[in-house]
């Protein structure tokens, strides 16, 4: 008796989860319940770990196929985890040191590890979510020394060396600068990889803030928190290449192209996006460059964008921040309304 009304206890509980993910609005209360149950609590963990297994029987060898990229005396290897997330193992080949980001799936995670022969230092969190922090605790029962990084405002399972903005990480000749972008949770953190050391631009780690032309949803925060941590991300130079989270390049440029349709920019890299697709290839790294021209999400200060949303009159100087906030939140209703039509 206990037992079936444990289980009917569980799938209660595991539709509510699965309804939440699909709803678009981020303010209804039936969300705001599942939200919790997701972030907040165990059950979100056993969620999680239902999630893996499922994309492990859809994708025998992970959702995407990855290259390496080579510099000099670095390598960013990209793995495919759970149904469309990427962890990142960066190597300083020279000291023979490696960091990992967002290792949520140890099982495929340490085959990869195995494969470089590497020994990670180091696991740098973006978020508390479980598909990004989801093996922490796995990684520091397996590797005793390890060192786990995340935002100090965001429940970090494992956490070692909670991080805040401005904060320096160095293992080996990776150094680390940490960026607080709160928005798509209260303490999400970005990392920018210095490429001086190898040659090469910099690298942005950018989790669930910063995707191929879109950007996290909402969580956790009103759109003017996001508005300011997207403009942080403008200071960046154009050459420092982007690593998101997650694969959702083909979804977010047919948006932006369907919001913008005489932009040819946009198309061209969507028929990129659609070739490199068509052998499951990874669509990353990006640039910062191309992201501050077709990335509508970090564009709400042009006026074409605002006038393709019908803001009608060009902002005074006073009310532009609200404004800007006001498109970034129209903007992102329009993006997930958009998705379910698909
Ligand atoms: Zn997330």
């Amino acid at each position: 008796m206990v037992s079936l009304s444990l289980m009917l206890y569980g799938g209660l509980v595991i539709s509510v989860l699965l309804l939440f993910k699909k709803m678009s609005n981020v303010k209804s209360p039936f969300f705001k319940i599942g939200y919790f149950l997701y972030s907040r609590t165990r059950i979100g963990q056993y969620y999680f770990q239902r999630e893996l297994s499922k994309a492990k029987q859809k994708f025998e060898h992970g959702h995407s196929v990855t290259q390496d990229t080579q510099f000099d005396g670095l390598k960013i290897h990209p793995i495919p985890m759970s149904e469309d997330n990427y962890a990142y193992l960066v190597i300083d080949q020279k000291n023979d040191v490696s960091v990992l980001v967002d290792p949520a799936d140890p099982e495929v995670v340490q085959e990869h590890i195995d494969k470089e022969k590497a020994t990670p230092s180091a696991i740098l969190t973006t978020h508390k979510h479980w598909d990004h922090s989801g093996g922490n605790s796995e990684f520091k029962r397996r590797y005793r020394d390890i060192l786990i990084y995340g935002g100090a405002m965001d429940s970090i399972p494992a956490v070692t060396n909670p991080v805040a903005d401005g904060d320096n990480i160095e293992v080996g000749s990776l150094r680390f600068r940490v960026k607080f972008t709160p928005g798509h949770t209260v303490g999400h953190v970005v990392y920018i990889l210095d490429g001086s050391p190898f040659n090469c631009p910099n690298s942005l780690f950018s989790g669930d803030h910063l995707f191929i032309s879109g950007c996290g949803r909402m969580f956790e925060g009103p759109p003017t928190t996001m508005l300011r941590s997207l403009d942080s991300l403008l200071e960046l130079s154009d050459c420092t290449l982007v690593w998101p989270g997650h694969e959702y390049a083909r979804d977010n440029l047919e948006f932006s192209s369907h919001l913008e349709p005489d932009n040819e920019e946009i198309k061209e890299k969507l028929a990129r996006v659609l070739q490199l697709r068509q052998s499951r290839a990874c669509t990353a790294p990006s640039n910062m460059g191309e992201e501050k021209k077709l990335n509508p999400f970090l564009r709400t200060s042009e006026e074409k964008m605002l006038q393709i949303l019908g803001f009608e009159q060009k902002p005074t100087v006073e009310e532009n921040f609200a404004v800007r906030a006001k498109a970034l939140a129209e903007i992102r209703e329009r993006k997930d309304k958009f998705k379910y039509k698909l």
